[in-house]
C-alpha cells in the first residue's frame, strides 16, 4: 500500500525549489519553536516537531529529496519513519543547533537549580502522615517566547564575532586557545528583539501552589524530593528538583524516640507501693494501664504498636511510658502524721534497714 502523499515542503514552509541552506534554515527555525524541551507537556507541539523532523529527514538529504520530488513519496526506499527517528531527534537537532547555542552547552541536558523549602509539621502529622499546601517561588518558562527570549516573529542572529560557535580561537605562537566569545557571552547568537513579556529573560517569576503529601513516620530533617519542581531558567533543558525539609513541632506530652513515642507521667509513690490503674495519654487517645504493687522506680511500660510508623513503612514502634515519681515538698498536718507513722512502722518492721551509714560501713569490716 502506498503512503498518502505528505507535503514536506509545506511542513517546512519552503518552496519546491528551495536550496539546501534555505531548507536547513527553515527547519532550524521550526525545530527551535517546537522542540519538546521548549514545550513541555504540549502534545501538539511534539507532533509538529515529529513532522518537522520527518520532513527534514527527507528534504535535508539530497538523494531522498530527489526521489521525493520525483515520485512524490519516498516509499520506494521504505517508510520515511524508518529513516531513524524512532530514535533520538536530539541527535539531528543538536548537530544543527551546535552553532546556535554555542559549542558544548547546547548538546547536553542542563538541569536547573534545586529548591529547598523548610516545612514545619505538627507532631501528629509526622506520626500519621498528612497533606499540606505550600507556595513556592517559581521561575517559569515564558509562555510568550517559549523560553527563547526572542520576541515572537523574530529570530536570533548568529553572532558575527564567533560565527555562532560561542567561542573564539586565539593563537599564541604554537598553540591556540578557545575563549568564550565576549560579544555573545558564549551563546553563539545575539538577540536583537528581546521578548517583551519577559524582558528577554526567557522566564517569568511566579508562585506555584503545591500539595505536599507527608508520609506517615517522617521525622525532623526528613527530606522529601519533588522531581522537576525546582528552578528552570533560560538554557536549562530540565527543571531542578524541590526538596522539602521537614521540621516536626514539639508536643506538650509526647516525645519521639526513633519509631517509639516516649511519655513521662507523674505519679505519687503510693501508687507504686500499692499498685493501681492510671490513665495514660497515647497518640490515639487515652488508655488505662495497670501498675502492679511494688513497682520500682525506673520501670518502663511498653505499649505495643502505639508508636510511629516505621521508616520501612511496615509496622509501628511502641509507646514508652516512664513513671516519674513525685515526692511532695509540702505536707499538711494529716499527711505528716500519717507519713511519720508509716516511717515508724517501716523502721520497726525492718530495723536493719534503718542502720546508718557508719554502721553499714563497719559491717564490711566485721
Ligand atoms: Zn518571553
Ligand atoms: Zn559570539
Amino acid at each position: 500500500m502506498r503512503r498518502e502523499h505528505i507535503d514536506y515542503h509545506e511542513i517546512l514552509n519552503v518552496s519546491k525549489g528551495a536550496t539546501g541552506d534555505e531548507i536547513k534554515k527553515a527547519y532550524r527555525k521550526l525545530a527551535f519553536q517546537y522542540h519538546p524541551d521548549r514545550n513541555p507537556g504540549d502534545k501538539e507541539a511534539e507532533d509538529t516537531f515529529k513532522r518537522i523532523n520527518e520532513a527534514y529527514e527527507v528534504l535535508g538529504d539530497t538523494e531522498k529529496r530527489h526521489r521525493y520530488e520525483q515520485f512524490g513519496t519516498v516509499d520506494d526506499m521504505g517508510s520515511p519513519f524508518d529513516f531513524g527517528f524512532h530514535g533520538n531527534f536530539d541527535t539531528v537537532f543538536n548537530d544543527l543547533f551546535t552553532d546556535f547555542f554555542g559549542g558544548q552547552q547546547g548538546q547536553r541536558a542542563r538541569k536547573g537549580d534545586d529548591l529547598r523549602y523548610n516545612l514545619t509539621v505538627e507532631f501528629e502529622e509526622a506520626v500519621f502522615g498528612g497533606e499540606k499546601e505550600i507556595e513556592i517561588p517559581k521561575e517559569e518558562r515564558c509562555t510568550v517566547c517559549k523560553g527563547s527570549r526572542i520576541e515572537p516573529g523574530h529570530e536570533p542572529i548568529i553572532c558575527k564575532n564567533c560565527g555562532g560557535r560561542g567561542q573564539v580561537r586565539q593563537s599564541h605562537g604554537f598553540f591556540t586557545i578557545n575563549r568564550t566569545c565576549e560579544f555573545c557571552g558564549g551563546e553563539g547568537h545575539v538577540i536583537k528583539h528581546p521578548c517583551k513579556a519577559c524582558k528577554g529573560r526567557g522566564s517569568v517569576k511566579t508562585k506555584k501552589k503545591l500539595k505536599i503529601k507527608i508520609p506517615a513516620g517522617v521525622d525532623n530533617g526528613t527530606r522529601l524530593k519533588l522531581r522537576g519542581e525546582g528552578i528552570q531558567q533560560h538554557g536549562d533543558t530540565i527543571p531542578g528538583d524541590l526538596y522539602i525539609v521537614l521540621q516536626v513541632k514539639e508536643h506538650a506530652l509526647f516525645e519521639r524516640a526513633g519509631d517509639d513515642i516516649a511519655v513521662q507521667i507523674d505519679v505519687g509513690f503510693p501508687l507504686l507501693c500499692l499498685g493501681g490503674e492510671i490513665t495514660i495519654p497515647t497518640i490515639e487517645g487515652e488508655t488505662l494501664i495497670k501498675v502492679p504493687a511494688g513497682t520500682q522506680p525506673g520501670k518502663v511500660f511498653r505499649l505495643k504498636g502505639l508508636g510511629v510508623t516505621k521508616s520501612t513503612g511496615y509496622g509501628r514502634g511502641d509507646q514508652l511510658v516512664y513513671l516519674n515519681i513525685v515526692i511532695p515538698t509540702i505536707l499538711n498536718e494529716t499527711q505528716r502524721t500519717l507519713m511519720e507513722g508509716l516511717a515508724q512502722e517501716f523502721a520497726e518492721a525492718s530495723p536493719k534497714s534503718r542502720k546508718g551509714f557508719k554502721e553499714k560501713f563497719m559491717d564490711i569490716f566485721d
